[in-house]
């Protein structure tokens, strides 16, 4: 199957939509990558694929050799800087054209996912972070189960869960950690996105929302907290040109020193 050269799989999980989890899976994949891991990105959000938009891959086309379809490729290794190669597979690279509405029902949506899983071709590959939709949808039935099948033993790591601070975004997510415990899929951690606002002037993070409903409901699950991501306006720059945010030297979340080290970016 295709997935044997894959040491890993991670799927990123949101109970709502909009709540950055498509944002976290290229992060983390970035991160990943720079810090010398091999990665691969498998966009199951068929009716809302960003990914391809997010690492500036939209216009790209799959093509299909012997071993599946192969990813496309946002950049190689190099060994020499450290780097992984990172590789993306989106239903948005097999649409005629971009934006193109996928209406699909449950049954077609399942058999892509089951594709998705056993006919990309993932050369050696540390970790394949899965982007899910948001919700407990036809797409995470298919992908639980079909994992939990074919996975090695230990392959399949876990998941990490998105929210944002507010009640509302919590209690969905509240859903999906639930789904995690009935199929059986190990919690990785939640991680809370727009938990405050980065001033662009002086780089304060100001709580402008609540914070701190991820932390309370992942301690309730009993589930690590993985940390918080403010709503950053050059994050949102950067995402769009698929790029690690860098900050400038003092500035904090939390009073925890998150600048960009000297020589990274
Ligand atoms: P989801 O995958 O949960 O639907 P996305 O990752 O697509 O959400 O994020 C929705 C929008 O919010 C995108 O335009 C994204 O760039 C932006 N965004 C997400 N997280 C942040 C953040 N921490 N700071 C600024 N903008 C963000």
């Amino acid at each position: 199957m295709s997935l044997a050269k894959v040491k890993h799989i991670v799927l990123v999980l949101s109970g709502k939509g909009g709540v950055g989890k498509s944002s976290v899976t290229t992060q983390l994949a970035l991160s990943l990558s720079l810090a010398g891991h091999s990665v691969g990105v498998l966009d199951v959000d068929l009716t809302g694929p960003s990914i391809p938009r997010m690492f500036g891959i939209e216009d790209a086309k799959v093509t299909q050799a012997p071993g599946g379809w192969l990813p496309i490729t946002v950049h190689e290794a190099d060994p020499s800087a450290g780097v992984g190669s990172l590789r993306v597979m989106s239903l948005g690279f097999l649409l005629p054209k971009r934006g193109d509405a996928v209406v699909w029902r449950g049954p077609k949506k399942t058999a892509m996912v089951r594709q998705f899983l056993s006919d990309v071709f993932w050369d050696e590959t540390d970790y394949l972070l899965i982007d899910t939709p948001p919700g407990t949808s036809d797409e995470h039935i298919s992908l639980a189960e079909n994992l939990l099948q074919k996975a090695r033993p230990g392959q399949l790591a876990g998941a990490v869960v998105v929210t944002t601070p507010q009640a509302v975004a919590t209690a969905d997510v509240r859903k999906e950690l639930n789904f995690c415990t009935k199929t059986n899929i190990r919690v990785l951690g939640v991680v809370e996105n727009m938990c405050g606002f980065v001033c662009p002037n002086c780089s304060e993070c100001t709580n402008i929302f609540m914070s701190g409903g991820g932390e309370v409901m992942a301690n309730d699950f009993g589930v690590r907290f993985l940390g918080r991501v403010p709503i950053d306006p050059q994050f949102l720059v950067l995402i769009e040109t698929g790029k690690r945010p860098t900050y400038p030297a003092g500035t904090t979340v939390d009073g925890k020193d998150i600048s960009t080290p000297a020589g990274a970016s």
